[in-house]
């Protein structure tokens, strides 16, 4: 950038050079040198400071500056300031078309939009979409309480947790219990969150016709194959030696298929169950009990011991966690090779200074394949369909096991290795977990 932007600058210094040479000649004319030199002076001084003043006048009025007009300093000056105050406004126009631009689009997202203060907890904006999903109104409720506007939503619960809350929750509308709501709090900033709501009640109503779909069809599985099954049993091949294996294949699947319908509607049951009974389940009885169920399952094929360190029993449903955790020794039996051994451990844990209590069963099994870990809860997925058929299994029995855990709020781990053998543990949170009364044993 020059030092003397434009031409004006030098002619203003030659204008003044000028004048005072004039002063000077037209003071040694007079015989008075000072008066003209002071008349000059004061007359410089004079026009500048009302330039001065008229552009002060007109800044501070906030008024706009007139494009460059004549040559002075002053009118570069001016001309220099209108450009400035053309490329704030045009960039200030630019920012409000942008800003109107986006807030027309979240205005028209389908989802729920809540902008919510968060050292206030205050809502600050929301878009139509939150007037129809979560009844609020503008501006009714613009500045007030996100969390008294949208109770029972537990929001003030997720504003205090902060990061660590929960991203998600499905809910009903506060307003409306027959929309069901997604929920979503995004901490975009460290002042502004955002409340995202998501309109799923089609989803979940299909959610509930594919339920409904399952349970009916188990249902009227259920007397057919009762029906077939005792036929068979009561059928005796014994004149006819050559369909012996024919009717032993049949008693087979037969009994696989009830096992499957079983299956199927204990887990119809676990997904409609919202939450369970919340009993004292003594550990040590329990623990007993699956050590006594694994030694049948596997006529001494196995060695299986318990290990009870816990010195806690847990909180919940006897009949689902005995399921659950029968579900595992009875993987742990079928997928371990005779000669193996099968350790059912209790106890007490801290994982990142979170206290809680831990269900582990260990085997010296065949072990899982790494890439199949992620999906092995999944309905019917199975590492070895022949090796799953072979020993009983329906492919259900995991899916059981993480139903049963949500409804406990508690976390299933594995850890396995292939021909070293696998660890299903079971995490749970200490509000699971129940100090074990000395007459506990006794009782259990
Ligand atoms: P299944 O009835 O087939 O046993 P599950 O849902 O109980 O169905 O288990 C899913 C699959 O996980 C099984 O087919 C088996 O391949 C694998 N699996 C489960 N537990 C074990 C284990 N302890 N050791 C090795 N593989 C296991």
């Amino acid at each position: 950038m020059p030092l003397f932007p434009g031409t004006s600058w030098k002619r203003a210094i030659t204008q003044l050079i000028a004048l005072y040479l004039a002063a000077l000649i037209a003071g040694w004319a007079i015989g008075r040198t000072w008066l003209p030199l002071a008349l000059v002076s004061m007359g410089v001084v004079a026009w500048h400071y009302w330039r001065l003043w008229r552009l002060l006048a007109r800044l501070a009025g906030g008024r706009r500056l007139q494009p460059a007009r004549g040559n002075s300093v002053w009118s570069e000056m001016e001309g220099l300031l209108h450009r400035r105050q053309d490329d704030v406004r045009n960039r200030k126009r630019r920012l409000l078309d942008m800003l109107r631009a986006y807030r027309t689009a979240a205005a028209v997202l389908p989802d729920g939009v809540v902008i919510v203060d968060r050292s206030s907890q205050r809502v600050t904006w929301f878009n139509d979409a939150a007037e129809r999903l979560l009844g609020l109104r503008y501006p009714r409720d613009n500045n007030l309480p996100v969390a008294e506007l949208l109770r029972p939503l537990p929001v003030a619960l997720w504003m205090t947790a902060g990061q660590h809350a929960e991203p998600m929750i499905d809910a009903p509308a506060p307003h409306d219990p027959n929309i069901r709501l997604n929920l979503r709090l995004i901490p975009y900033s460290e002042q502004q969150w955002l409340l995202v709501a998501r309109d799923i009640s089609k989803l979940m109503h299909l959610e509930q016709v594919r339920r409904d779909f399952v349970a009916n069809v188990s249902h009227e599985l259920r007397t057919p194959l009762t029906v077939i099954h005792g036929y068979l049993e009561m059928l005796d091949p014994s004149d006819m030696p050559e369909w012996t294996p024919m009717f032993d294949e049949m008693r087979r699947q037969s009994q696989r298929m009830a096992q499957i319908v079983e299956d199927l509607l204990t887990l119809s049951r676990l997904e409609a169950q919202e939450m369970l009974s919340e009993e004292t389940v003594a550990m040590h009885s329990l623990l007993r009990t699956l050590q006594r169920e694994g030694d049948a399952l596997s006529q001494g094929r196995h060695r299986i011991e318990i290990e009870d360190v816990a010195g806690a029993d847990l909180i919940g449903s006897t009949k689902e966690l005995h399921s659950a955790f029968s579900n595992l020794v009875s993987n742990a039996v079928r997928y371990t090779p005779s000669g193996g051994s099968i350790r059912i451990r209790f106890a007490r844990e801290i994982i990142d200074g979170v206290d809680g209590a831990v269900l582990a069963v260990h085997d010296t099994g065949y072990g899982i394949p790494a890439q199949h870990l992620p999906r092995i809860t999944e309905r019917f997925y199975r590492v070895s369909t022949s090796r799953s058929r072979e020993t009983g299994g329906t492919g259900l029995g995991l899916s059981i096991v993480k139903h049963v855990l949500a409804l406990h709020q508690a976390r299933l781990e594995i850890q396995s290795e292939v021909g070293q053998g696998s660890v299903f543990s079971i995490h749970f949170g200490i509000a699971r977990v129940q100090q074990r009364v000395a007459h506990g044993m006794e009782t259990a």
